[in-house]
């Protein structure tokens, strides 16, 4: 049997809906509802306060945090799990400018996520030394790694249109320029293949529930390169980062390599769904999940250019530059995204004119490719997106 019918069975997925925004927020695995309800019953229920150790609460964001490392090719022992994506970033930004003290320029580009550029605003202006926030086109970024670069901070995976940017190259590039490599993996951890170790990335960060299924909400990670982890000195310096957070010092101590990037209380039982969501990957293998990914991606856009003309595909043609997403554009973009949802069919809309779908192997098949192409068919030759319901918009996109 296909090996992606046995990990579709283990997701729930809607009565006839046609779920195509697995990029955005995975859907719900039943292990994790399973794993989440008897932790709520058995341990916070029974156990109380003793389940940080009995039940090991605390240990938690590492033991996960070692099974995430798997998918993103990072050394045991160097990712924890913890707080949202934008306060790793944060982390993840002010360490790598302490390493590299004499240079001013944090390096991005215009495809990142704007929160990550929004943390590093708010950074420079806590640190008032002077730092720039320099953000190119993503495809002058190599051009500007010069020698003011201190970090070159970037998102593998443009969130809208889905390229993707080759790790190991640049990664290589900003260390020839004398910078640091910071990667947020935010569209990639579950998506495409990752070697963060081979690349020889600095720091990396992501987020849980979008590719890997932590449900809303669920904690991000944050990787630091083992050359790094016992010399960075931690700006969100909380007592579950310090040596030791019992013994209840008044002064700061970093703890032992990555367990320094831990800040306060982890989100047990949201963890508890992560560490539950995690087990599908045990199943498959990154290189077929990617494969597959490919194949129904090269189907989805075909069928939508021959049965959609006016859609205009927004990511790149080209397979390896891109993403577990495919984008396309139309001036009534948000419109026909909404009379797609009214129809069953979910991706979502980025500004301005963007139509996203994320392509999710694991519990997305040829059927649900076809399906959605029908709607959206429907809906543009039929012009049912021509509605003043579809032109209101949410606050959520
Ligand atoms: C999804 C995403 C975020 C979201 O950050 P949160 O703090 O988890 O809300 C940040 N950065 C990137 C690149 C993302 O794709």
């Amino acid at each position: 049997m296909d090996i992606f019918n046995k990990t579709r069975a283990l997701f729930h997925l809607p009565e006839g809906m046609t779920y195509l925004d697995g990029n955005s927020l995975g859907p719900l695995p039943y292990a994790a509802q399973e794993r989440v309800d008897a932790m709520i019953r058995d341990q916070w229920g029974e156990l109380l306060i003793t389940g940080w150790n009995k039940a090991g609460w605390m240990e938690q964001p590492s033991r996960v945090g070692d099974r995430v490392a798997k998918l993103i090719g990072a050394e045991a022992g160097h990712v924890v799990m913890g707080d949202t994506l934008s306060i790793k970033v944060y982390q993840a930004l002010a360490s790598a400018l302490e390493l590299n003290p004499d240079r001013k320029v944090i390096l991005s580009d215009s495809g990142n996520f704007p929160s990550d550029l929004y943390m590093a605003e708010g950074l420079i202006r806590t640190l008032d030394r002077d730092l720039e926030l320099r953000i190119v086109e993503p495809e002058d970024v190599e051009a500007a790694l010069g020698d003011d670069i201190a970090v070159m901070m970037l998102t593998q995976v443009d969130y809208r249109t889905g390229r993707m940017h080759d790790m190991a190259r640049l990664t290589a590039l900003a260390h020839d320029a004398g910078a640091i490599a910071m990667w947020d993996l935010a569209h990639s951890a579950g998506a495409v293949p990752v070697d963060v170790a081979a690349a020889n990335a600095d720091f990396a960060v992501g987020c849980s529930y979008k590719y890997l299924n932590s449900g809303p909400g669920g904690p991000a990670f944050i990787y630091v390169a083992p050359r790094h982890a016992d010399l960075v000195n931690p700006a969100l310096s909380g007592w579950l980062g310090h040596a030791s957070p019992f013994a209840f010092d008044l002064n700061y101590q970093p703890g032992a390599g990555i367990e320094r990037m831990r800040v306060g209380t982890p989100p047990v039982i949201q963890l508890a769904a992560l560490e539950a969501a995690l087990d599908v990957w045990d199943m498959v293998d990154m290189a077929d999940v990617r494969a597959r990914a490919v194949e129904l991606s090269e189907m989805f856009i075909t069928e939508v250019e021959s049965r959609c003309p006016e859609l205009k595909l927004a990511s790149p043609r080209d397979a390896t530059q891109r993403g577990s997403q495919v984008s396309f554009t139309h001036p009534e973009g948000y419109a026909i995204m909404q009379a797609l949802i009214a129809h069953g069919v979910i991706g979502d809309f980025r500004a301005p004119d963007i139509l996203r779908f994320g392509i999710t192997p694991l519990y997305v098949g040829e059927a649900d490719i076809m399906n959605a192409v029908t709607a959206l068919q429907n809906i543009m030759d039929g012009r049912l997106w021509d509605r003043d319901a579809y032109k209101v918009r949410s606050r959520v996109t």
